[in-house]
């Protein structure tokens, strides 16, 4: 029962500046988002001590009929919301829900077809240092240079030339779109699985603001964390039993042990979230103000990859302004702005220094703050990105402390985890 600032007095330091960073910071990390203190209650609840390996009714050990409630309301609740027959709630992350899929699906040395890294897509889907670009013979598309979008046209080329048996469309930096029938299309074309891996834009599917990747995909991957606001983990999701049934295999015994129960617990309470009217209106309000943001980054003089976004996820091009990623985020940090320096498509500048920044909304939203408030954070950008320009990397340190005073006391408006 000893709390843990005297148990452990250094780390219970460490998240408490944790805790302070986040309320005194605007977040605009795209794969981030600000859980309910109700997820965190069951993520940080008792189920944490209990080994469940198997599946609710068929485990491997005993004592396990309480976390199965928690795993079937998770898996129930994640069938509802994304329209689908079978879930599982087990992955302890993204990139393990997509390894159990090739796992079920694929065999080393197969030959899969994914968004190179550098495009948007994600490193799970065939990148060379990722065990995905390791164990498959791995293809990669890109996007068009006219205009940034992906390039169905490549894809059926590729597809036609590398007899895929898996094509995987998704990403981690897609702001606009993708079109999964097509995808489906060129799929069947070669005979291919269909994976959609919608970790970016699954809160955006659940609450119908965004194509579901059904019935196209064969199967869907995801992760919990980002617009879905869930803990951290994975999921997959499908309408076929016997690829359910492969999956289900893959992540235990095939790449997995015993299930985080407390993160799934978390998950759980995450999707009864996203079940709810409210979470629809939070991701209409994703959309608006990623959709203000980007306009007024516009107005402020910088570009926007494909000219702007549909979703939560934009791509800012400095180019315009001769500043470079790594030194724009560095200068943002400075003024309590969080976000990632990002590869544009065909980036001149290495994977370290980048002429871009990735923006997303699904933070702040939660957080409560709506298209003026995006407006404003676009203005700091802005100043912030022109202090650059002018003064070379060091910035311009007078207008990023103004920015740090205005961002400080912005955030004290929308309080963060009051009881905590
Ligand atoms: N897939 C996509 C599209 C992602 O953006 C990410 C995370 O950035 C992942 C998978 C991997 O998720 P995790 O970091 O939970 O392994």
């Amino acid at each position: 029962t000893e709390p843990l600032s005297s148990r452990d007095p250094e780390i219970w330091g460490a998240i408490q500046k944790e805790l302070g960073r986040q309320r005194h910071e605007i977040e605009l990390i795209a794969s981030e988002n600000i859980v309910s203190a109700a997820v965190m209650e069951a993520q940080g609840s008792v189920m944490t001590n209990k080994y469940a390996e198997g599946y609710p009714g068929r485990r491997y050990y005993g004592g396990c009929q309480y976390v199965d409630i928690a795993e079937n309301l998770a898996i129930e609740r994640a069938c509802e919301l994304f329209s689908c027959q079978f879930a599982n709630v087990q992955p302890n992350s993204g990139s393990q829900a997509n390894q159990g899929v090739f796992t079920a699906l694929l065999q080393p040395g197969d030959t899969i077809l994914g968004m190179s890294l550098d495009a948007g897509g994600h490193l799970t889907h065939g990148a060379k240092p990722n065990q995905s670009g390791k164990w498959f013979n791995a293809v990669q598309y890109g996007v068009r240079k006219q205009d940034s979008q992906i390039d169905y046209d490549q894809i059926q080329q590729l597809a036609t030339e590398h007899q895929p048996k898996m094509i995987i469309a998704g990403g981690s930096a897609i702001p606009r779109i993708i079109d999964f029938a097509k995808m489906r299309e060129i799929a069947d074309s070669v005979g291919a699985y269909l994976m959609v891996d919608m970790a970016h834009f699954a809160g955006l599917v659940a609450a119908g603001l965004y194509p579901s990747p059904f019935p196209h995909a064969h199967v869907a991957t995801s992760t919990t964390h980002k617009t879905l606001r869930g803990p951290r983990g994975g999921l997959i999701v499908t309408n076929d039993e016997d690829i359910a049934k492969k999956c289900n295999s893959a992540i235990f015994p095939g790449i997995q042990g015993g299930p985080l129960m407390h993160v799934i617990a978390g998950k759980a309470v995450a999707f009864g979230e996203a079940l709810r009217p409210e979470f629809k209106a939070y991701q209409e309000q994703v959309v608006k103000n990623a959709q203000a943001l980007a306009d007024q980054l516009m107005k402020g003089g910088l570009d926007i990859v494909t000219g702007g976004t549909d979703s939560h996820v934009m791509l800012v091009d400095l180019r315009p302004k001769g500043v470079k990623g790594n030194a724009t985020e560095k200068a943002l940090e400075r003024a309590h702005i969080t976000c990632n320096k990002n590869g544009i498509p065909f980036d001149p500048e290495k994977p370290m220094v980048t002429s871009g920044i990735r923006l997303g909304s699904p933070a702040g939203t939660t957080r409560g703050f709506g298209e003026a408030e995006f407006r404003q954070i676009a203005d700091w950008i802005t100043e912030v990105v022109d202090g650059l320009a002018a003064n070379g990397e060091e910035g311009n340190r007078a207008v990023e402390a103004k920015v740090k005073a205005e961002v400080e006391a912005l955030c004290e408006k929308f309080p963060l985890y009051p009881d905590l």
